[in-house]
């Protein structure tokens, strides 16, 4: 769904930013352990130690390499459909007197096309590689219709929000201020309805059913301080076999989610200790902070986008056909701007979160002071997501949202400051 991200992700600048915000912790960016057996570890550190197998270096190995190749045949596709004249014949087809309208059809089409330009590359990522390594538990028709439910959440928000853009395109001359002002109040709206209105479909939500897990939850949150909070269980058994929990949404559809696959694979305890760490995003405002940071993000991004889209107009736009900057024609040409600004400031926005994700790490243990647990909880998440557990500090760097599991072992095994009579640094009883 490479295509559901660039073109929402990007038609709402940083929404995809802001998301990240509220990513968990399993799943896309799993997490890493420390490598075989260490010679220092004791009989004890044993339970602490991931098993790496060749299974999932291979794994990493693909998963790290459509990082990069996806990125690039996105651009390409792109390149591709202005090149060849796709473009600007979707335009002419779809013209119509009303500006707003020609622009929300000639959204819906180029998405269709970028779809089936994409789908190889799509299938082989979101189909093939999970069901090579046993990691989905989707057939391939299920697989398919999650896939068109994506293209058409894609194409109703993308496109409104498109016809938008070019509109302020249109009007202001500095209109990279207007867009990401725009922006604002859309990016907001996007995180406070996507659990209530998106989520849901493609997966059934509903309030945590065991009862007793239940209530040590909410006394959880409650020394947490968290009032009126809740939790909810998604059946993402029918997709994935890899197990996850996040925080989402703002407001009144703030909410902790547990996949039912965590329910399933871990223990109690290491329930208890991975939504602390939850309970820290939630305390901590990580969504809004997340929301805040991706604003920072897009506002770098719509400043150098209006330059470098004006100046490829200039140097190619007549080859292309584009009549004016504000033609929808010229789509392409600023999904890639925007792209290529947005994937060279990746690391900046993956480090940011990388150290919310730490601070979640305290909060959780400084809550619940289950170092084990939650150690244990993340050699299940590595070995389950089958991710070598050793990557390269510039993969780490680049396209990690979570700090490697090798050093979130160490870390929580390690961080007790209760022991040695220091202050608690983020939660406070
Ligand atoms: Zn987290």
């Amino acid at each position: 769904m490479r295509s559901l991200r660039i073109l929402l992700g990007i038609a709402v600048f940083g929404v995809a930013l802001a998301a990240s915000a509220s990513s968990g912790e399993g799943s896309s960016q799993p997490p890493q352990p420390p490598q075989g057996s260490q010679p220092q570890a004791s009989q004890a550190d044993k339970r602490f130690e991931v098993t790496v197998t060749p299974e999932m270096r291979e794994h990493s190995r693909i998963l790290d390499a459509l990082y990069f190749v996806g990125t690039a045949y996105g651009l390409i596709v792109l390149l591709f459909v202005l090149a060849t004249g796709l473009s600007h014949r979707i335009r002419d087809l779809v013209k119509t007197r009303w500006r707003y309208l020609t622009a929300f059809l000639y959204f819906a089409v180029l998405s269709v096309a970028i779809a089936i330009l994409e789908f190889p590359l799509d299938y082989y990522s979101g189909f093939a590689v999970p069901h090579q390594f046993n990691l989905s538990t989707q057939t391939f028709a299920s697989w398919m219709g999650d896939q068109a439910k994506g293209l058409a959440v894609s194409i109703v928000l993308g496109g409104l929000v498109v016809g938008l853009a070019l509109l302020g395109i249109r009007k202001v001359r500095r209109w990279w201020l207007a867009l990401w002002l725009g922006s604002i109040p859309l990016i907001i709206l996007l995180v406070v309805i996507a659990p209530v209105l998106l989520d849901p479909l493609f997966n059934k939500f509903e309030p945590l059913k065991d009862a007793s897990l239940r209530q040590a939850l909410l006394e959880e949150a409650t020394r947490a301080g968290i009032k009126g909070g809740s939790v909810y269980q998604v059946n993402k058994s029918k997709q994935t076999t890899t197990m996850n929990a996040y925080v989402t949404g703002i407001g009144p559809t703030k909410r902790l989610v547990l996949w039912d696959t965590t329910l399933q694979k871990m223990s109690r305890d290491e329930i208890l200790a991975v939504m602390g760490h939850e309970m820290g995003h939630y305390v901590l405002n990580h969504v809004w902070k997340g929301v805040g940071f991706g604003l920072l993000v897009s506002l770098i991004v719509c400043f150098v986008g209006q330059r470098g889209y004006e100046a490829g107009l200039k140097r190619w736009g007549g080859r292309w056909k584009i009549e004016e900057p504000s033609d929808p024609a010229a789509m392409p040409w600023l999904l890639i701007v925007v792209s290529v600004i947005g994937f060279l400031l990746s690391p900046v926005s993956n480090g940011y979160s990388r150290h919310i994700e730490h601070q979640a790490d305290i909060f959780g243990l400084e809550l619940t002071h289950m170092n084990e647990p939650m150690a244990s909880a993340f050699v299940k998440l590595a070995e389950d997501s089958k991710v070598d557990p050793s990557p390269n500090a510039f993969i780490e760097f680049w396209r990690y949202s979570h700090p490697s599991l090798t050093k979130r072992i160490e870390f929580v095994l390690h961080y007790k400051p209760w022991e040695q009579g220091k202050p608690n640094e983020l939660w406070r009883p």
